[in-house]
């Protein structure tokens, strides 16, 4: 499966049906599938790269967001709840007995290209198994403004679920800074200062407080910019994150009062071990993330970090494998076993998720601990569930959605970062965010649980 299937989901497109489903790509540069949706969606222009297929109707191939009023698709109910939870080791912790809402965005690539690209590569079993990862609840990321809207339908979602006798959380990304990915290519984003960024990603914070404001029986996870504030504390040196640092400290703060909302929990990122776990970094990182917190008021809020998101780290590991370079803080229950004390020093609160998506298999074949884009070898690791063995982790999270790329491979794409061109990254890959079908098969064939 391995590196030679990459583009088959949206190659295939056209000949499985003539109209792209809901929640799948219908546009963006390079895509060459059906840019047609299925009745009761229409083509959304998410970014140069990326149209997709939403609920409700709107004009073809706009940037125009779905309305809040739009309603799920039938794939929804692909997801039942992950399994949770039987014995919380923090009595506080607020994700205690909760299950995390698997969101028809994720189960829908899943279901509609991943499942009958397996099939058709005469992997029955494996397209039998991906039918269980749609049911993981997994985060959903609000990379762009146009994503916002969808919130509604999802919350709408688990409010029937839980009246229903579910225990649903909603876990959502926040994840639209202006010029974000700021010391990488690949995930550089629709706002930049030049472009009147600050003020568009303050409205996109209100848009996404209105939405949750709307749910107040929905508890809603929200993990906060993934990378922005470990890019400031090593990457001050790259000049897109230096021109952005004080944007980025000034908004960070932002969505913090203004998320600090009765039905949220939020987390803010903090790289992982192999990051920030470093001697040099974790002071002044401890120190970043408890400055920021007094400016926004030290908000009720805020919960605590989230760390190795998107990342490949074993929560632990017997023995610090050769590429963590001698640091002793080689893995995530390790990482936050030392910064916690830190972080209560300063007046944060001590408390994690991880995200084990991607940590499957350990050692991870990766040949430099910072390498980060579509590692091969890889697998899906431990499910969501807030039964941990650390009274400092809330719980186990997937945050990135396994088989969605880090980045393109395209070396010609403007976004084609160096780091997805190296040795052990899976190649060919397409853009960050849209679906890696060979990547996903490589997650599912390693993963550790197996499915
Ligand atoms: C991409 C986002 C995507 C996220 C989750 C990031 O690398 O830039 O567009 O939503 O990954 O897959």
């Amino acid at each position: 499966m391995k590196g030679s299937k990459i583009f088959v989901a949206a190659s295939l497109a056209p000949a499985i049906r003539a109209q792209a489903g809901l929640y799948e790509q219908c546009g963006g540069i390079g895509f060459t599938g059906s840019t047609t949706c299925v009745a009761g969606s229409y083509c959304s222009k998410i970014n140069d790269y990326y149209s997709q297929c939403l609920p409700g109707t709107g004009a073809d191939s706009t940037a125009t967001a779905p309305t809040a009023a739009t309603t799920l698709a039938t794939v929804t109910t692909a997801g039942s709840p992950s399994t949770v939870t039987s014995a919380p080791t923090d009595s506080t912790n607020p994700l205690a007995g909760k299950s995390f809402y698997a969101n028809p965005y994720y189960a829908s690539e899943v279901i509609s290209l991943a499942a009958p690209s397996l099939s058709a590569a005469g992997s029955a079993a494996l397209a039998a198994k991906a039918t269980d990862v749609a049911k993981v609840g997994t985060f959903y990321w609000l990379d762009v403004k146009a994503k916002v809207p969808t919130i509604a339908a999802f919350a709408e979602d688990v409010q029937k679920q839980n009246a229903a006798g579910a225990n649903l959380v909603l876990p959502l990304v926040v994840y639209d800074l202006p010029e974000r990915d700021c010391a990488a290519l690949a995930s550089n984003g629709e706002l930049s200062l030049a472009n009147n960024g600050t003020a568009l990603y303050q409205e996109y914070i209100n848009d996404i407080a209105a939405q949750i404001n709307a749910f107040p029986e929905v508890t809603f996870v929200l993990v906060i910019e993934p990378d922005s504030l470990a890019n400031l504390v090593t990457n001050l040196n790259v000049q897109k994150c230096s021109n952005a640092e004080t944007t980025y400290k000034t908004l960070t703060t932002y969505a913090m009062k203004t998320l600090n909302l009765k039905n949220v929990i939020m987390y803010l990122d903090a790289g992982h071990a192999g990051w920030l776990g470093w001697t040099a970094n974790i002071t002044p990182a401890a120190q970043l993330f408890a400055t920021l917190f007094k400016d926004a008021g030290s908000p009720a809020a805020v919960r605590g970090l989230a760390t190795n998101v998107a990342n490949y780290n074993a929560w632990t590991i017997a023995t610090c494998p050769s590429y963590t370079q001698g640091n002793t803080i080689c893995d995530e229950k390790r990482y936050v076993n030392a910064i916690a004390p830190l972080l209560t020093q300063n007046g944060f609160p001590a408390h994690f998720i991880t995200d084990t998506g991607r940590n499957g298999v350990q050692p991870t074949q990766q040949q430099a601990w910072g390498d980060w884009c579509n590692v091969i070898g890889t697998g899906f690791g431990i499910r969501p569930s807030t039964s941990t063995d650390d009274p400092l982790l809330d719980a186990f999270v997937w945050i990135k959605p396994g088989g969605e790329c880090d980045g393109t491979s395209n070396t010609t794409s403007p976004r084609y970062d160096a780091h997805c061109g190296y040795a052990d990254a899976l190649k060919p890959a397409p853009e960050a965010g849209t679906w890696f079908q060979a990547y996903f098969a490589q997650l599912l064939s390693n993963a550790n649980p197996a499915f």
